[in-house]
């Protein structure tokens, strides 16, 4: 024994500290595979998910090295090992109850954990976590019996500098693999996942400390004064609700669509002779529809994100990263959800069909104060009902209807698609659109899956109308972001230009060689559509933007904004300024499109030609100047109030702050049973209402559903306990990989 080259090798220093990188690296891995659901989706994210622990393992252990005396050496390696240790096994119960990582705030308030941790420890622990804990014993037993002896000689610091250096070289290549498979990963931080995945435990932690540190400074700085800078600007840009509508809309059920990259160029779209999206294009049309066709998307890198933020709170994204996960985790809320519950009774749900931590939106919805999240564990995850973001919408719909009809009413509910996201992917079964034939296979595949996303819709509005719930609610559709890029536009604008859309479309398009970047902004708007029995008003031709939502929806809803603190401007009212400000500091107005962001110096464009204006007058430059004032000032503000997380300073008369510890998305099937029969007869469910479930009203010809039928179907019946699906489902929720 005493002379097999690896025993020696292992009495030596740089053994002993091979050996602890070796048990670590091997125990991450294990983990990774085993209690965390990371979703690699290609060879390139496997090998960086099992090779991630080396750099940053090689590197912590190092420090043990630097040490001359050897007993404090080994000691110190041992200690940054059990260390590394006890952060991946808290880690591995955290995630057992949580589906999430320990973040820093998590750590440092323990008693949040302990909550987070729910039940007790001992029913999160596994037989294997034998492993993670045994080895330490047994080299702690082999260092005392002397079977691993101490290497008294001398380690040069220069060679631990040298060990210190390869850790670092390791892990700037694991760091650039990664940023080559995942463009932005640390820029736009889309899912604490994502960065587990590809970079590991230990470097999220150190990713979120900082993080968590910047964002605490800069909310250290501010005071209850910087508040009221926001509420000078919000209450001076209010204006008062157009009394027609005003109130039209007053109690109904709300229901939104959220229209993944959905352009409005789509509507009234043709390809081959064929409109793409025919179901739209008739609600668009439609007398008991108001649709806006001026209506532009606002977001920055956050994308659905900064979309669904806009939404919520009339509030902007930040000009890099994504609020939702930089600070959406802990900022203060005062948002429709929690609006509509408080002043109206409302229940609120989101239905998705990708994992709930994507965005952060696990944390997110419990502080604007969604009372339910169905994320993608509430419904079949199988191969064959996902496409690249989740599960495919027309599956999505028709596995929403057993949860939506359990909904007391009003409820306040949105529906957030996918099929519809780049690279616009379906099985060919799902797909029977003739889509075009240009150069750019990102065109053609475009219009397919928003063929897709409009059959889907449509089987839903059936639904809605057959089950009676059309009759009571507003329906609200909207696109989140474009879906063809400035790169894609060129392959696009002879398909504009065709005879077939030329005379549909209100806009000027150029072809292809005189294609100006007049043309992709005028691509950014995107569809916004206010649907109910009654709901007069037509095509509306007044140009705004997503931060105009919010108080638009709550004056159809009838609800005084007045005391909130909102960007944006009610669309109907008769005052409502014209004026969409990117999040880039461009802006568009009735008149000009300014792009550059810096007022009558930028190129600024004439709307209705489409031309550049060279000579402005004086009073054109007075007043692109001041408009240019104005969209920086709205764009500092709410960057200000998300930074500073200044709502915290700020609570409206009779708003009762979002308290995010009442809300739990794991176990919601129970919830909703238990709120049924403890409401008895006073139940407002439609489930309650029909006394039967509505979910054989649901047709659709998704060709998957066959196989999926079973799960359209109503959950149990009461008295019967099986309430554990959701649970387990939550457990086994995959994490989609894609890329967003
Ligand atoms: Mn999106």
């Amino acid at each position: 024994m005493k002379n097999n080259p690896v025993i020696r090798w292992l009495q030596t220093r740089l053994g002993f500290f091979s050996l602890l990188v070796l048990l670590l690296w091997l125990k991450t891995a294990f983990a990774y595979y085993v209690d965390f659901s990371l979703g690699a989706a290609d060879i390139l994210q496997h090998l960086l998910m099992i090779f991630n622990p080396v750099g940053t393992s090689v590197l912590l252990i190092s420090f043990g090295l630097y040490f001359k005396r050897p007993k404090v050496s080994y000691a110190a390696m041992l200690t940054i090992y059990i260390l590394s240790t006890i952060l991946l096994f808290s880690n591995i119960v955290y995630y057992r109850s949580a589906t999430d990582f320990l973040t820093f705030n998590t750590i440092l308030s323990a008693g949040k954990v302990a909550k987070g941790l729910g039940k007790s420890t001992a029913s999160l622990l596994q037989w294997h976590d034998v492993f993670l804990i045994g080895d330490i014993v047994i080299l702690i037993f082999a260092l005392v019996r002397g079977w691993l002896k101490i290497d008294q000689r001398v380690f040069a610091i220069k060679h631990a500098f040298t060990v210190t250096t390869v850790g670092v070289f390791v892990f700037l290549l694991n760091l650039t693999l990664s940023e080559a498979n995942r463009p932005q990963l640390l820029t736009r931080t889309f899912d604490r996942n994502y960065i587990v995945k590809y970079l590991g435990i230990d470097t999220f932690l150190v990713y979120d400390g900082v993080k968590t540190a910047q964002n605490n400074q800069i909310r250290a700085s501010a005071d209850g004064t910087d508040i009221n800078k926001i509420l000078n600007y919000t209450n001076a840009h209010q204006v008062p609700a157009n009394v027609n509508y005003f109130g039209k809309a007053k109690g109904k059920n709300v229901i939104i669509i959220h229209l993944e990259s959905f352009q409005q160029f789509l509507i009234d779209f043709k390809v081959n002779g064929q409109e793409v999206t025919p179901f739209l294009n008739s609600l668009y049309h439609d007398q008991n529809s108001l649709s806006f066709n001026n209506f532009f998307h606002q977001v920055g890198q956050g994308r659905t994100a900064d979309a669904e933020n806009m939404l919520e709170n009339s509030v902007f994204g930040l000009p890099e990263g994504t609020a939702f996960t930089t600070l959406g985790s802990d900022n203060t809320y005062q948002a429709a959800p929690a609006i509509l519950e408080q002043n109206a009774g409302y229940t609120s749900a989101v239905f998705h069909g990708n994992v709930g931590s994507f965005w952060n939106r696990n944390h997110v919805y419990k502080n604007i104060g969604y009372d339910y999240f169905f994320d993608q564990s509430y419904y079949n995850s199988s191969p064959d009902a996902m496409t690249t973001y989740g599960i495919k919408d027309k599956l999505f719909f028709a596995e929403s209807i057993k949860y939506l009809e359990q909904l007391q009413q009003p409820f306040y509910t949105k529906f957030i698609t996918v099929s519809n996201h780049t690279p616009y992917v379906l099985s060919k079964e799902d797909n029977p659109f003739e889509t075009s034939d240009t150069s750019d296979k990102t065109v053609n595949n475009y219009f397919q899956t928003a063929h897709y996303l409009d059959e889907s819709l449509k089987e839903f509005f059936n639904y809605l109308d057959s089950s009676g719930l059309a009759k009571n609610s507003l329906i609200m559709l909207y696109g989140d972001h474009y879906g063809l890029s400035s790169k894609n536009n060129t392959a696009l604008a002879p398909l504009l230009n065709s005879d077939d859309n030329k005379a549909a479309s209100d806009e000027d398009i150029q072809d292809t060689d005189d294609w100006t970047p007049f043309d992709n902004t005028q691509l950014q708007r995107v569809p916004l559509i206010f649907h109910m029995p009654g709901l007069k008003g037509g095509i509306q031709k007044q140009y705004g933007g997503e931060i105009d939502v919010l108080p638009t929806l709550l004056h159809l809803l009838g609800q005084d904004t007045s005391n909130y603190v909102m960007f944006g401007q009610d669309l109907l009212s008769k005052q409502h300024q014209q004026l969409v400000a990117f999040r880039n500091n461009n802006f568009v107005s009735d008149k000009y499109t300014v792009l550059g962001g810096k007022g009558a110096k930028s190129a600024v464009y004439d709307n209705q030609t489409g031309e550049q204006l060279t000579d402005l007058t004086d009073s054109q430059v007075d007043e692109i100047d001041k408009l240019q004032d104005q969209v920086t000032e709205a764009l500092s503000l709410s960057d200000s109030l998300n930074y500073k997380n200044l709502l915290r300073f700020y609570t409206p008369n009779k708003f009762v702050p979002v308290n995010p510890e009442n809300y739990n998305y794991l176990d919601q099937i129970n919830e909703l049973l238990n709120k049924r029969t403890q409401l008895g007869n006073a139940s407002t469910s439609l489930y309650s209402q029909l006394g039967h479930s509505s979910t054989s009203m649901y047709h659709t010809d998704a060709p998957e559903i066959t196989d999926a039928k079973k799960d359209i179907e109503e959950f149990p019946d009461l008295g019967d306990t099986s309430n554990s699906q959701a649970q387990e489902n939550s457990q086994t929720a995959k994490t989609t990989s894609q890329k967003k």
